[in-house]
């Protein structure tokens, strides 16, 4: 049965499953539901999480580690023991690694989602799913939840992560309609944060690494392509906000900031906020993505549905983002290689 929660200390003691919890988002999100007294439990296989970004809320007790896939039904089992709420973040994310493993992750996003959501039902377990802003394909924002997705080709692999997201999207709504899930979508746009990894393609960690090692910044493209970067301690309150609201039951909701900004300039901001040497270099799209590469133009959110269900907009600001990752990367000796965006 689904525990109610409608505001912040009702997560006392309440048992939370977070799938993908030692993840970038999963972890900075366990931690802070453990912070309001949530217990909770993390599933997830290691396979881009790392037992490391747990470690404080692991050595206090109120979080704990079942490490395993959510392809494995036993484990879903043994992890949805006694849960009345769950957070499904686990998914293979970033451009790099769906296009160097495309069929994993259209199994792990499509398949391991239909699992959580047939095992969540199963609980009435209130649910809350991850998506993606890439569902919008490569459409131009300010983009809305009620828009029509126009997905790219299908010879274009980058394509499937934002059908597989779209697919769980489906299927999540069916198992509200059907089965009386309590279910919330959340897309997500970029989210930026300490912890978040450079190696699959995500640019924020890539562009601070090579700025505090010295090394050049590239700019893929001519730079002029935008996104809006949302910090991770503002998408956790986001969704903390999503799950305590009954109003966004059967509903999707985009979570992210609506402050644009171009790749150039963004390159320009990191080499200023750092006090780096680093410099800008353009590279081709196909040296850094060989094969199967479509860039989107423009990455923006309404934030209309998530203002009216929840009251919450962004606050923190792009440079105090970008130095608090700075922090995080300096402080852990985390200067991954390579630079694109
Ligand atoms: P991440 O790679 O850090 O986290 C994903 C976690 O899922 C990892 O810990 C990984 O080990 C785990 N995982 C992968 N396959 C698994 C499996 N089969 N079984 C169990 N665990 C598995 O990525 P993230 O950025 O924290 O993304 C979290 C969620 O948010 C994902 O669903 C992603 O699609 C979504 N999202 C993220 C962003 C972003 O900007 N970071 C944007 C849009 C959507």
């Amino acid at each position: 049965m689904s525990a109610k929660v409608g505001r912040r200390e009702d997560w006392q003691g309440e048992h939370v499953l977070v799938t993908g919890g030692a993840g970038f988002i999963g972890s900075h999100l366990a931690s802070a539901l453990a912070e309001v007294g949530a217990r909770v439990t993390v599933l997830d296989d290691l396979s881009t999480g790392d037992i490391e970004n747990l470690l404080p809320s692991l050595a206090d007790g109120q979080v704990r580690l079942l490490r395993g896939s959510i392809l494995d039904n036993r484990a879903l089992v043994r992890a949805f023991r006694d849960v009345g709420h769950v957070f499904h973040l686990a998914a293979t994310v970033g451009v790099q690694r769906v296009l160097e493993r495309p069929l994993e992750a259209i199994h792990v996003n499509v398949h391991g989602t239909q699992r959580v959501l047939a095992q969540a039902s199963k609980c009435g377990a209130r649910t809350l799913i991850a998506s993606s802003s890439e569902v919008y394909g490569p459409q131009s924002g300010p983009l809305k939840e009620s828009l029509p997705l126009v997905m790219g080709p299908t010879d274009t692999i980058r394509w499937s992560y934002g059908c597989a997201k779209a697919l769980s999207e489906y299927e999540a709504f069916e198992h509200h309609r059907r089965f009386g899930l309590p279910v919330t979508v959340a897309r997500f746009f970029n989210v930026i944060g300490p912890r978040q990894t450079g190696r699959y393609g995500m640019v924020v960690p890539r562009f601070v690494s090579a700025a505090l090692r010295g090394d050049p910044l590239h700019v893929v493209g001519d730079g002029s392509q935008t996104r809006s970067f949302c910090d991770v301690r503002d998408t956790v309150e986001a969704i903390l906000r999503l799950a305590e609201s009954e109003e966004s039951i059967g509903q999707v909701c985009n979570v992210g900031s609506d402050d644009e900004i171009s790749i150039a300039t963004l390159a320009e901001r990191i080499v200023a906020w750092t006090g780096s040497a680093s410099p800008i270099v353009p590279v081709p799209p196909e040296t850094v993505y060989p094969g199967g590469f479509a860039d989107i133009e423009r990455r923006c959110p309404s934030l209309d549905r998530l203002e009216a269900l929840t009251g919450f907009r962004p606050a923190i600001s792009l440079e105090e983002s970008i130095r608090h990752i700075a922090a995080g990367i300096a402080s852990r000796g985390e200067l991954e290689e390579g630079a694109s965006g």
